[in-house]
């Protein structure tokens, strides 16, 4: 078994210790154990340290069998020697205060509002807990976030205890435990009572602060993100950066921010409706044009043309304009667009030919698909062929 340094003392940057076993996962991933460590491995929701082991890399530190795996870049030569660990300060004292944290916002939660946490996600950037109600109101997350930061503020004692199950039952814990033996609480008196097996500063002040950011109902749960310690500072830097960009391009101090931006996003939906409109009138003057340039066949007039990156949707307009204005018109309109053909056949009130059965024949010669009735038909399909082909083979059909 090996002697857990970070339970004695959850401030140990560095120790010395022997090697008690080096082999490699299955994977392949060379493993150290230690006669002692400080590196905490995964678990309890706490991401694993990293750091070093003499010089080599620790990159990941997992618990396995119940042996304490410190997995390094290259394994060592010499095994008999004292080697020197070094944790990743930094790394390990953000943890620290996000966990201690999330204990706090838990417990603030249950305090006020009678809501459990049921699971805790410990991210690179942001931490979760999910809490067991299926609202959240404004209102109720700020009094959370107050009352949390009263905690840390009030400079309370961090105490982890390791209690006997009879010694546990005397404690209002938050949560039931989930071990039965080796049972460690951690306890912020007259405030929280919680089984944990992390590592936690010793007082609450050293979670500097805690913001709640964002919720969002998952189906039975609501789940809260926030941030503590140092991570506070970091989520201010990010959105102060992006509010200075923004306030030049909106024109507009930050306080204002919300209601330029409705303003802008207003004028462009205004600009897309004017766009929309001034593009129907002038596929309306394009129809009127088409109409004029009719050939007689049989009963009916033709008006024909190939289009260049035109979409169908525009293609269908022009033919219904065409075919309402030229009740004798039968309109067969191609698009060439890079490499498709699209193609729409349309017939006006008085023209009896098929367009779905015409489209039918056409179709199928270029590999392309579609549908529609009797007097308006439409498809598309591989550039086979040029759209004047395509247009030449329709007119024959009509004949
Ligand atoms: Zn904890």
């Amino acid at each position: 078994m090996t002697h857990k340094l970070y339970y004695e003392d959850s401030y140990m940057k560095s120790f010395s210790a022997k090697i008690t076993k080096q082999a490699q996962d299955e994977t392949g991933q060379w493993f150290v154990t230690l006669d002692q460590t400080a590196f905490y491995p995964t678990g309890g929701g706490q991401p694993h340290d990293t750091g070093t082991l003499n010089d080599t890399n620790v990159s990941n530190v997992e618990e396995i069998d119940g042996e304490i795996r410190h997995y390094i870049d290259s394994p060592f030569e010499n095994l008999d020697s004292e080697i020197r660990g070094v944790i990743d300060w930094s790394r390990r004292f953000d943890h620290m205060q996000q966990h201690a944290g999330q204990h706090i916002l838990s417990a603030a939660f249950e305090e006020l509002l009678d809501f459990q946490t049921i699971s805790f996600h410990l991210g690179t950037e942001v931490l979760t807990i999910d809490l067991e109600t299926e609202q959240l109101t404004e209102e109720q997350a700020r009094k959370a976030e107050e009352r949390a930061n009263e905690i840390i503020l009030e400079n309370r004692p961090i105490q982890p205890t390791w209690v006997s199950p009879e010694e546990a039952a005397n404690y209002p814990l938050r949560k039931q435990l989930s071990v039965t033996e080796d049972i460690r609480l951690v306890i912020i008196p007259d405030y929280d009572y919680n089984g944990c097996g992390g590592t936690h500063p010793s007082t609450t002040s050293q979670v500097g602060s805690l913001k709640i950011l964002d919720w969002e109902r998952q189906k039975k749960k609501t789940r809260v993100q926030f941030v503590c310690g140092n991570r506070v500072l970091t989520q201010l830097g990010q959105k102060q950066k992006v509010l200075k960009a923004l306030s030049p391009l909106l024109n507009a101090p930050e306080g204002d921010m919300v209601s330029a931006t409705q303003k802008l996003l207003i004028a462009a939906k205004e600009k897309d409706k004017a766009l929309e409109e001034a593009k129907e009138a002038l596929l309306k003057y394009e129809a009127m044009e088409l109409l004029q340039s009719g050939t007689q066949l049989n009963e009916q007039t033709v008006i024909s043309n190939v289009f260049q990156n035109r979409t169908i949707q525009e293609l269908q307009k022009l033919g219904r304009i065409i075919t309402a204005e030229g009740p004798n018109c039968v309109a067969i309109l191609v698009s060439e667009n890079d490499d498709k053909l699209q193609l729409v056949c349309a017939r006006g009130g008085n023209v009896s030919i098929s367009m779905k059965k015409l489209i039918g024949e056409l179709l199928p010669q270029i590999n392309g698909k579609g549908g529609g009735n009797d007097s308006f038909a439409q498809g598309g399909g591989e550039a086979k062929i040029l759209g004047q082909e395509l247009l030449d083979r329709a007119l024959k059909l009509l004949c």
